[in-house]
């Protein structure tokens, strides 16, 4: 048990009036259930909750989370279920509480440059509207069918977070029910606050364990005029990523900059039909870049090229079709589906100072070679968040965990942390404590028991 907390059952009178709340049509109690028991982490043991229910709105939730609180039952909210550190899996059962009805763009206001919307909005359907409106809303977290309230409560970052950050720097305003009940509203549409504690940046991460976010408000921007690719082959992993704080320095600022080895494209090209340009080469940085027409970005292109090529690069590929940029995008999206079919083990997400990727990488394959145990490392290489996969058979998995817990260390010994996008969830929970002193340990618990006296929000998550 993943909690001390002592939790109420969930009794068939509390099930009619969770009924009575979201309507017949919207409670499961039997069948159905088992796809609200897992979520995209590898590995991660489903857990059935007790009922799912499909609220239509905040004041439902209030309803159905004040029921709870006074009968302590877990709550575990859940988006689209695309997490991958198990943060939508019901550990406890209790109740799933899912925002799949919630799905309502609410206002696009192109004079504030701002959207708000309902939190159970994919990111795909968010992101068209937003662009039939002449405007951008550039995050781009690698699962586009991810929920908008699944990204704040992850604070996602994605392939787009050089140029311009993660979802922590676009919203602007919140609403959320807490678990008491009460409806809160924080921010708003406005760029400057300085009045009282900033409760939207709290709940931004939270990963549902102090509210549930029911709307949100995100600042837009005016779309690049083009968005182009330039694939760099490398002889050696270290130098690709050497090369990484040369193309900082420049005054071009990509919006991304992912690195890869040649053994995750090999496994893309036996899983699907896609194949890579400029095959055979042992590292590759895939960096993108926006401007305003093809005139600025042929300048991009050639001063990036000479800055590669002067850092060790073998040369420069540069995509000029719509569909030849599709297809890399593509190979690089099929990384964690290719790499969940291939015997992933688990999956880290550390974030390290930028300058420090080369020696972390360095340390990831002298681990990898001290445990005999094959880790696969690709990712933004721009921002200092490098994804890495165990891979083996069943039997190494425990030996897995003792790696892992080295990985992280070293990524910590660097000046780095935990987890760069995904967030702890249940399953990276337990690594908390190598990152954060038990002060700042005791002071998140009673930030947690501010929020929720009873513990019934996403129990097991993130901190005991
Ligand atoms: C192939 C693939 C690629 C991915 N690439 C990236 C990437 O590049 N960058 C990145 O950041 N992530 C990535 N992810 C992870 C995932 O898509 C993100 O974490 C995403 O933000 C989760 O959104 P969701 O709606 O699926 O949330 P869920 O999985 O449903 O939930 C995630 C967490 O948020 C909580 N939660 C969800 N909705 C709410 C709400 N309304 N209120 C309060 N709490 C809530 C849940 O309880 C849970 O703890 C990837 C996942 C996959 C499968």
């Amino acid at each position: 048990m993943a909690s001390t907390c002592k939790y109420g059952t969930l009794t068939s009178g509390l099930i009619r009036s969770l009924t009575e709340i979201v309507g017949e049509k919207f409670i499961l109690t039997g069948e159905g259930r088992e796809n609200y028991a897992r979520d995209e982490a590898p590995h991660s043991i489903s857990h059935l909750p007790e009922v799912v229910v499909k609220p239509a709105g905040a004041k439902e939730i209030a309803d159905i989370l004040l029921l709870a609180n006074r009968h302590k039952i877990p709550v575990t909210p859940r988006g689209a279920g695309t997490g991958i550190s198990g943060g939508a899996v019901p550990d406890l059962g209790g109740i799933s509480l899912s925002l799949e009805r919630m799905k309502k763009i609410l206002e696009i206001d192109e004079d504030n440059f701002c959207a708000t919307a309902e939190a159970g909005v994919s990111l795909n359907e968010f992101c068209s509207e937003v662009e039939k409106h002449g405007l951008y809303y550039p995050l781009y977290p690698g699962e586009m069918n991810s929920s908008l309230g699944g990204n704040v409560a992850t604070n996602a970052g994605g392939m787009r977070a050089v140029k311009y950050g993660v979802t922590r720097n676009f919203v602007l305003g919140l609403e959320a029910v807490l678990a008491s009940g009460e409806i809160i509203r924080s921010g708003g549409k406005y760029i400057k606050s300085s009045t009282g504690y900033n409760l939207t940046q709290l709940l931004i991460g939270s990963e549902g364990t102090l509210a549930i976010i029911t709307e949100v408000t995100v600042k837009l921007i005016i779309p690049p005029g083009s968005r182009e690719l330039l694939l760099v082959p490398f002889r050696t992993l270290s130098e690709a990523i050497g090369c990484v704080p040369a193309i900082l320095k420049e005054n071009i600022l990509p919006v991304g900059i992912e690195f890869m080895e040649q053994d995750i494209f090999q496994m893309v090209e036996e899983q699907s039909n896609k194949r890579i340009p400029l095959q055979g080469y042992p590292a590759y940085l895939l960096i993108m870049l926006e401007s305003e027409g093809i005139e600025e970005f042929h300048t991009q292109a050639e001063c990036l090229t000479s800055v590669c090529l002067k850092n060790g690069a073998v040369d420069v590929f540069v995509p000029d079709s719509q569909r030849a940029k599709r297809n890399l995008l593509d190979i690089r999206e099929k990384f964690y589906p290719t790499i969940q079919r291939s015997g992933m083990l688990d999956i880290a997400d550390v974030v390290v100072p930028r300058s420090q990727i080369a020696l972390f990488v360095e340390k990831v394959k002298e681990i990898s070679q001290r445990f005999g145990i094959k880790v696969v490392a690709y990712g933004h290489a721009g921002d200092g968040n490098i994804h890495l996969h165990p891979i083996g058979s069943q039997k190494e998995y425990p030996r897995s965990k003792d790696l892992m817990v080295a990985l992280y260390k070293a990524g910590i010994s660097l000046g780095g942390t935990i987890s760069g996008e995904h967030g702890l969830g249940k399953d990276k929970k337990k690594y908390l404590p190598l990152a954060a002193s038990p002060e700042k340990l005791a002071l998140m618990s009673r930030i947690k028991v501010a929020f929720d006296p009873n513990r019934i929000l996403n129990p097991g998550k993130v901190i005991d």
